[in-house]
């Protein structure tokens, strides 16, 4: 069995080490506050592209260069329309900082996780369709295929389906994501970290399609999961192999321009 507990070897948090990574920050400092609303507004037109979006629900997050600093997609816009300047700053305790446009009222699900984890960097909560039917569900995730592999041991659950928009109900959350790199909420969605924002966009894609994988292979009848072992040791092999999402990523910035989706 392959050494779990290893130095982390790629930019992807490690579902089983991430807890001994605390405060490690994977951002470059010289990155400043404009790259960091760039990259978030191409990621929340990512997720749109990628068909994550809830009408104009679901939202993602990055710590800015500054600490206390958390930019975020703003309340009203779709994720596709956001751009740079559509980007506001909240402090930790949510409060608004900088931006015309008002928060999310489930912004204290980011703030919540950043105050507990200083090893995440970004994250995305959303609402896909195929997501939202598998928190409906009694159900634990099957890896059938690559985009399962990034969940091995499955993903826990908090049982409230309300909006998460109290101090308390953002502790719940917290806890049950724990040290792990995504939680469901029951009737409701999904939330991803990561320590970088393609990696928290990434997993909810990856969580996204690997359900309704899950759920057409069940059609067709009796699943064949990909064994616990197998899975383990795909997991460490993408993990070992950065490249292979950040390929993933880049193709998919190249493909909003021919969706129509690039930042002017
Ligand atoms: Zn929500």
């Amino acid at each position: 069995m392959a050494d779990r507990t290893g130095p982390l070897k790629s930019g992807f948090l490690d579902r089983r080490t991430i807890d001994e990574k605390g405060g490690q920050t994977m951002v470059d400092s010289r990155q400043d506050e404009q790259e960091v609303r760039t990259q978030l507004a191409q990621a929340c037109r990512v997720l749109y592209m990628e068909g994550l979006a809830d009408y104009n629900l679901g939202h993602a997050s990055c710590r800015g260069p500054e600490a206390d600093r958390v930019l975020i997609k703003p309340r009203g816009l779709g994720l596709e329309e956001i751009t740079p300047d559509d980007v506001i700053v909240v402090d930790l305790e949510g409060n608004v900082v900088e931006g015309a446009h008002r928060p999310h009222g489930e912004t204290i699900i980011h703030t919540g996780i950043y105050k507990r984890r200083p090893d995440v960097q970004s994250i995305v909560h959303v609402h896909p369709l195929f997501t939202a039917a598998f928190t409906s569900a009694r159900l634990s995730i099957k890896p059938l295929n690559q985009d399962g592999v990034f969940f091995p041991g499955g993903v826990a659950m908090l049982e409230s389906p309300e909006l998460i928009t109290t101090e308390q109900q953002a502790q719940a959350l917290a806890d049950k994501l724990g040290q792990d790199n995504a939680v469901l909420i029951r009737n409701h969605g999904i939330v991803t970290v990561g320590a970088r924002i393609e990696e928290a966009c990434l997993l909810a894609i990856f969580f996204e399609r690997a359900v309704k994988l899950q759920l057409m292979a069940s059609l067709f009848g009796e699943i064949v999961a990909i064994s616990d072992e197998t899975v383990w040791k795909m997991y460490d092999g993408f993990k070992q192999n950065p490249k292979r999402n950040e390929e993933i990523w880049r193709y998919m910035v190249r493909k909003l321009g021919r969706e129509g989706l690039a930042l002017q």
